[in-house]
């Protein structure tokens, strides 16, 4: 029987089966442990983070950069602010550096050299990875678990389900832990796909493909404002997507679809008078010129003529011809470019997981309130962070919380 067997060999099941493999040597006392993973290597997920550079906290980690139980996580939080995490990092010896916006990332810009040192740690700990293991059951045995899959079981003194939620499901992450915490008496807050582009009507974007601009982007619920931000916007053939896009799906979850709308400003630094000003000078400058043409000088020339549609309902009649009213219904589209929301992308194209375990179903130290020695850590649980490292910050910070607690 293993003194701990953790399952999910991602970012927080490798985090708490070495953090506790460490502490328990330390303390002069071998422990017998095991990440099981069903993939036939662990870590999947963890390579293809950041862009493959794996953006692995945020100096800026902290309660208030996260959704959902924060309240319950607030002793982990306080426990593992973004320094200790790069400091356990260094003490494995993967340096690492701060680049915009206080993301940090390992040194390397590899996210290969983060999870090489994560399992030379574990070899040197003694912990043993078992992969192709897919538990599909946790059984209460007497003096521990029995976690079995298909073809075989393991036994074990202490568990700590570190299984993800459900986003990126191929990386292996498709919510087995939900159902397996389950017959405990765990439930889980409606799970909805967070970090992820959002679908819009194909006929709005399908000529913008491609395109980028920057903007400021507000989401709102029945014409009232839910989130504003500024940032990358890039449109695909049929969604919205960009960092500050991917920041507003979380709220799909919360809301019907049909009540959300995205809008863009596509000029935040001026307003409406100005924007006139600069079409009149457009308009002037070729009056035969097609009426896209008078927002050459502000938006790029797909955007001009999208926007002009939109405003107009053609873009291609002559400048000379528009009114001082038509100049003003561009100028104000500009402000306030309108797309309807018809979704989150699906669990395939999403980051994050929002929604979970609810944190008060654990205590502070992350185990069962249901059950005595089973621990949950990671994405299973009810909290989300947005773009920057947040989640990953999470990740660590649960699973060394949990992996502590579990050989205490
Ligand atoms: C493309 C992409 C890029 C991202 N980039 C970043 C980033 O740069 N920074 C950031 O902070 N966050 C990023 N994230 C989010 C971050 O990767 C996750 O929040 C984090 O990995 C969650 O860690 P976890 O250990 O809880 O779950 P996971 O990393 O999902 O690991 C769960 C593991 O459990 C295994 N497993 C599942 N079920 C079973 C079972 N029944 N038996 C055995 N094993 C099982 C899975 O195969 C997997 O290995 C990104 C996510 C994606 C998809």
């Amino acid at each position: 029987m293993y003194d701990l067997a953790v399952i999910g060999g991602g970012a927080s099941g490798l985090a708490a089966a070495l953090a506790a493999a460490e502490a328990a040597k330390r303390a002069g006392r071998p422990l017998r442990a095991a990440v099981l993973e069903k993939n036939p290597r662990v870590g999947k997920k963890l390579l293809i983070t950041g862009n493959g550079r794996c953006n692995l906290t945020n100096l800026g980690a902290g309660p208030e950069k996260y959704y959902g139980d924060v309240g319950g996580a607030a002793e982990i939080f306080r426990r593992f602010p973004p320094e200790k995490i790069i400091s356990l990092f260094r003490e494995h010896g993967l340096l690492c550096r701060t680049l915009d916006e206080g993301r940090v990332y390992p040194y390397s810009l590899q996210a290969s050299s983060v999870l090489n040192i994560l399992r030379a740690g574990l070899d040197a700990a003694g912990v043993e990875t078992v992969c192709d293991f897919p538990v599909c059951r946790i059984e209460n045995i007497p003096g521990g678990f029995a976690l079995v899959s298909e073809t075989k079981a393991v036994k074990a003194k202490r568990v700590v389900v570190a299984c993800g939620g459900r986003a990126c499901p191929q990386s292996g992450s498709e919510g087995d832990g939900y159902a397996l915490v389950r017959p405990f008496g765990h439930t889980a807050t409606r799970l909805s796909p967070a970090l992820a582009q959002i679908r819009t009507d194909a006929k709005r974007v399908r000529a913008l493909k491609g395109v980028r601009c920057t903007a400021e982007v507000t989401l709102l619920h029945g014409g009232r404002e839910l989130k504003k931000t500024r940032g990358e916007v890039q449109f695909t053939e049929n969604s919205l997507s960009g960092i500050c896009i991917f920041e507003f799906a979380r709220f799909l979850g919360e809301y019907e679809a049909a009540e959300l709308e995205v809008t863009l400003d596509l000029a935040p630094e001026y307003g409406i008078p100005e924007l006139e000003t600069l079409l009149c000078a457009g308009v002037n400058r070729d009056a035969e010129m097609p009426a896209a043409a008078a927002s050459e000088g502000i938006l790029c020339k797909a955007l001009g003529g999208e926007v002009t549609k939109t405003a107009l309902g053609n873009a291609s009649v002559p400048a000379g011809s528009l009114t001082a009213q038509d100049v003003r219904a561009v100028a104000e589209t500009i402000k306030r470019f309108r797309f309807p929301v018809l979704g989150a992308a699906p669990w395939q194209n999403a980051q994050v997981t929002a929604g979970g375990v609810p944190l008060a179903e654990v205590d502070a130290n992350l185990q069962s309130r249901f059950c005595k020695g089973l621990f949950l850590c990671g994405e299973i649980l009810n909290i989300d962070g947005g773009c920057g490292g947040y989640n990953l910050h999470w990740a660590w910070a649960s699973g060394v919380a949990a992996g502590l607690a579990a050989v205490r």
